[in-house]
């Protein structure tokens, strides 16, 4: 048996963190020698990047807020052109890009919202940008708001700590 098949099953437990030292030292020094291995390893280890489990990747706090007043506030974006007056086609262009990204910000905040608080979302098939009914802007901050409540409420559930159980 070739050590490459000796050490290529225990590829992923060494990606969890789940082998002994004892384990892990020779695989390390394997991948050192082994370019085959290595390459093999970092694919594994790649494709985990994608779909680390139970990992929640967190904007910056207040960034959607941001995103949602900057929208409303009429903010072009760095792809606008700095020229305020424009054609009324581009102007256009802009208006569409501006709904869009507050489409967007409200689909992230929902798909956030699914994520951290473990709210079934919409099984219709008819998720599109153009479809979000037009919101304002106060009503857009107090969902947030909403959801950074829950969202709190949810790590404290996530992470309890023994021995404690005030608020
Ligand atoms: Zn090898």
């Amino acid at each position: 048996m070739s050590d490459c098949e000796r050490i290529r099953p225990l590829v992923p437990g060494y990606l969890d963190g789940e082998l002994s030292e004892e384990q892990a030292s020779p695989l390390r020094k394997h991948l050192l020698d082994c370019r085959a291995c290595r390459t093999a390893t970092q694919g594994e280890k790649a494709l985990r990047g994608w779909f680390v489990a139970g990992e929640v990747i967190a904007p910056p706090a207040g960034f959607a807020a941001h995103v949602a007043r900057r929208a409303f506030a009429g903010d072009r974006g760095e792809r606008a052109p700095a020229d305020p007056v424009g054609d009324p086609r581009s102007q256009g262009a802009v208006l569409n890009f501006v709904l869009a990204a507050t489409a967007a910000a409200a689909v992230l905040v929902l798909l956030l919202a699914g994520g951290i608080g473990g709210v079934g979302l919409p099984t219709e098939g008819g998720l599109r940008a153009d479809d979000v009914a037009p919101v304002t802007e106060a009503e857009v901050l107090r969902n947030l708001e909403r959801l950074n409540r829950d969202a709190v409420g949810e790590a404290d559930l996530v992470r309890p700590d023994p021995g404690s159980g005030r608020e």
